[in-house]
């Protein structure tokens, strides 16, 4: 069993930098959680905390229920894995996966028994003899994760640890470590930048701004249903299109905005009634708004517009248009086959049932 609780929890450096402004949250036990936020949001001083590694100014650190705040590190059953793997150089691979165990008085079989089965999981056995500076970068994540995994900890935390990684191993790895933390069943928290890996990996997103959480809730709901721009803004790529719009009642509700005059689906007419006449901030998704010409939607003219197509950016597997209405700029993802020009204007469809209102600041 482990259970990780933060309650009302604060880090204030040298009496002034609010690296976490009262964080409370929950990790279940199993639970692969991701703090995901830009940098310099407090992702690492909140698992540094976790860890013991960083004392907690204000507030309660919990685990398994018992409070933790002044239990030391190595006292506390966590594993990390560093951003920068934070391997010992002159040791070699065995070694480096060994230390902790020694350390901790662990016999000798045991360790070789530990180390091996790690080494296995991790498909680096044959670099069980090589140094660090003998192995590539995947191999080396692969190594401090071994590291990690031999100590059998209740928590396992890690640091941005694809970040180091080219593109195509990153890939790789998410998938690995999504299956690793099946089969060890173990409580993850893993710190990321990348929205992809938090997509992908999570049960559940903590997303952070500023030392401040935004919203904590699974990847679907995350997406579906973001609390404020800003996450609506980080999740998804291209990013979510703000325009400036206001809601009007005629016959029905309205999004009025510089380009368009768009309907909106009665599921939504009830919660927006408070911000009829009001100027709002009108949210959709590149991916909700088509090509007319290869449009599966409804098209009869309630959720339609004509825009001039600025750029166009052929990706092969889809088209990314960057495209403008009267004073709204955005950005729409269409069927590659488009024939979409730059300077000429296009018939849009938006699939309004995934429409999204925010407060205007
Ligand atoms: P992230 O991991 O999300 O990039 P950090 O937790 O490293 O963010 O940093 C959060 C904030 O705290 C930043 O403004 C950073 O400059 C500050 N900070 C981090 N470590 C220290 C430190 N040891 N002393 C003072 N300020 C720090
Ligand atoms: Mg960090």
């Amino acid at each position: 069993m482990a259970k990780v609780e933060l309650e009302h929890v604060w880090k204030i450096y040298d009496g002034k930098v609010e690296a976490v402004k009262d964080a409370t949250f929950t990790i279940e036990d199993k639970e692969f959680v991701v703090l995901l936020g830009p940098s310099g949001c407090g992702k690492t001083t909140t698992l540094r905390m976790i860890a013991g590694l960083e004392e907690i100014t204000k507030g309660t650190l919990k685990i398994d229920g018992k409070v933790m705040n002044d239990v030391e590190p190595k006292d506390r059953d966590i594993a990390m894995v560093f951003q920068n793997y934070a391997l010992y150089p002159h040791m070699t691979v065995y070694d480096n996966m060994a230390f902790g165990l020694k350390l901790r008085k662990v016999p000798k079989d045991e360790i070789e028994r530990r180390v091996r089965e790690a080494a296995r999981i991790l498909s680096i056995e044959e670099y069980l003899d090589r140094k660090p500076r003998q192995l590539s970068g995947g191999q080396r994540q692969r190594v401090a994760v071994g590291r990690a995994i031999v100590r059998n900890p209740k928590v396992f935390l890690f640091d941005e640890p694809l970040s180091n990684l080219d593109a195509k191993l990153r890939v790789q790895m998410r998938s690995e470590l999504k299956k690793l933390h099946h089969r060890l069943e173990a409580t993850i928290v893993y710190v990321t930048h990348d929205q992809i890996e938090a997509m992908t990996m999570a049960n559940k997103i903590i997303v952070m701004k500023d030392g401040v959480i935004q919203q904590i809730g699974s990847p679907h709901e995350i997406y579906n249903k973001p609390a404020n721009t800003f996450v609506a803004g980080f999740i998804g790529s291209p990013a979510m299109n703000f325009i400036d719009a206001k809601i009007i009642r005629e016959n029905g509700l309205w999004i009025r905005s510089s380009g368009f005059n768009l309907k909106i689906p009665k599921q939504f007419t009830d919660i927006l009634e408070k911000y009829i006449d009001k100027d709002v901030i009108f949210g959709i998704r590149p991916e909700n708004i088509y090509d007319k010409m290869f449009a599966m939607l409804p098209k009869e003219g309630e959720n339609t517009g004509r825009a001039k197509v600025d750029v166009v950016e052929p990706l092969g597997s889809e088209t990314i248009l960057h495209l403008v209405a009267g004073e709204d700029k955005f950005v729409a993802v269409v069927d590659p086959k488009t024939e979409a020009k730059e300077e000429q204007e296009i018939d849009i469809v938006f699939d309004m049932n995934t429409m999204h209102i925010f407060d205007k600041k």
